[in-house]
């Protein structure tokens, strides 16, 4: 087992407390609810004491609003702090970044809504906890962090990213499908009859699914995991995605900032991590806050996300106690701009769920808006008049004439660059 040798030798350089962590993550994921919420609590309040004495920003705050995490005495006390945006983090990110002398701190930089990016540097603890929560969910799955596995991605590369990649790639025993062409695919498949398990953005996977299903590709793979990252799984990718692969594609849910918040377990519930990261729905969007973010305190951050968490009695059959994310329905995105009102983008989502619920009925779309008033919808499944009645219903549902809809069937969504939108605007 060459590559669990290098696992583990690399493990102990870059990542020390990685192992000792998923070790205790192993332990915790058997406790109660109640012991759970109290390990939370203990870590919020060292977490804030520690925000206070090494954040300019935080130190600031806490005495602006009379705030002492010192005398916290339930996890509730956390509500009295703001809720804070991306844009927030990035004006502020100088102040925010702790003054602790860590002994190590990895670089880290995501992009933001207007452009500006948000970077961030990371303690070790926090990167390599992370990890363990990572692999603990594999462990779920069966899968060993060493494992073999294919990865799918959505960027063009030049040649000399592509050697150094690829070298990254030999060290945690991956290799990855770089074009979406039918030798590629047919090379990356072939490949997967020795793996573990494959990952990436859900709307790839279902692309390479749908084109192994085309061509009619043998599918006798043992995959263990299928891994969905960074985007809403929608129910139409199963069904192609089990035929091709074998295995429904599950979610691990998270970003760069705040971690990763649940991670799909065998049943099919998201649970959430709570050793690590605390979430709230507030007015039906995420909130969270991040127990690892030492070096760079994350606390109450909109995350941009519609959820549904599921009620505090809901149990799953796994037997862990972490609850359940139900569902994460959608970006909180741009404006949809009607003649006379606007609607939220998410507001598709509703018109192509209630055509599942309503009339059995699956879409895959994509919104362009160009003009105020005027939508030009991308279908990718072919006309069907019954189907197309039920769209027009669902539509004047939600938008009544305020917009004009062009429908045009037997598109091809994806341009296999970066992540699916499912809106696209130059208004807002
Ligand atoms: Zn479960």
């Amino acid at each position: 087992m060459i590559h669990k040798l290098i696992f583990k030798l690399g493990t102990k350089r870059r990542n020390p407390s990685l192992l000792p962590y998923y070790d205790f993550l192993k332990q915790s994921e058997k406790k109660s609810y109640e012991e759970l919420l109290q390990y939370q609590f203990e870590k919020l309040k060292d977490f804030l004491v520690f925000a206070e004495s090494y954040s300019i920003y935080y130190k600031k705050l806490f005495e602006n609003i009379g705030f002492d995490p010192k005398t916290m005495t339930t996890l509730a006390d956390l509500e009295k702090l703001p809720i804070i945006s991306k844009n927030d983090l990035i004006k502020h990110s100088k102040e925010i970044q702790s003054t602790f002398a860590f002994n190590k701190l990895l670089y880290s930089e995501t992009s933001g809504t207007s452009g500006q990016p948000l970077t961030m540097y990371r303690n070790e603890e926090w990167d390599s906890h992370n990890r363990a929560t990572m692999f603990r969910g594999y462990s779920w799955h069966g899968v060993q962090p060493w494992d073999r596995n294919g990865y799918f991605w959505g960027y063009n590369f030049s040649f000399k990213q592509r050697i150094k990649t690829q070298a990254l790639d030999f060290l945690q025993n991956r290799f990855r499908i770089f074009n979406y062409n039918d030798d590629s695919i047919i090379r990356f498949t072939k490949k997967l009859k020795k793996t573990k398990y494959i990952h990436g953005y859900s709307s790839m996977i279902y692309e390479v699914a749908k084109r192994v299903n085309q061509l009619g590709l043998d599918g006798a793979f043992n995959l263990k995991m299928i891994k969905g990252t960074s985007e809403k799984i929608y129910p139409s990718y199963q069904n192609e995605v089990q035929k091709a692969f074998g295995k429904k594609i599950i979610s691990e849910y998270g970003a760069a900032e705040s971690g990763i918040i649940a991670f799909e377990c065998k049943q099919g519930s998201m649970h959430l991590n709570m050793e690590g990261v605390i979430l709230e729905e507030v007015d039906g969007e995420a909130v969270v806050t991040n127990l690892l973010s030492k070096s760079f305190p994350i606390i109450r951050y909109k995350l941009g996300d519609y959820i549904k968490l599921a009620p505090q009695d809901y149990k799953c059959n796994c037997g862990m106690n972490a609850p359940v994310l139900l569902e994460i329905e959608g970006r909180v995105g741009k404006k949809v701009i009607g003649k006379v009102n606007n609607y939220p983008s998410l507001t598709f989502y509703y018109v192509f769920k209630n055509l599942v619920l309503n009339h059995d009925v699956t879409l895959n779309y994509q919104a362009v808006q160009d003009v105020p008033g005027e939508i030009l919808l991308k279908i990718e499944q072919e006309f069907n008049e019954e189907n197309h009645k039920f769209l027009l219903v669902e539509i004047k549902k939600y938008f009544g004439s305020d917009i004009d809809f062009t429908i045009q069937y037997g598109e091809k969504l994806h341009a296999m660059e970066g992540k699916l939108k499912d809106f696209i605007t130059v208004l807002d």
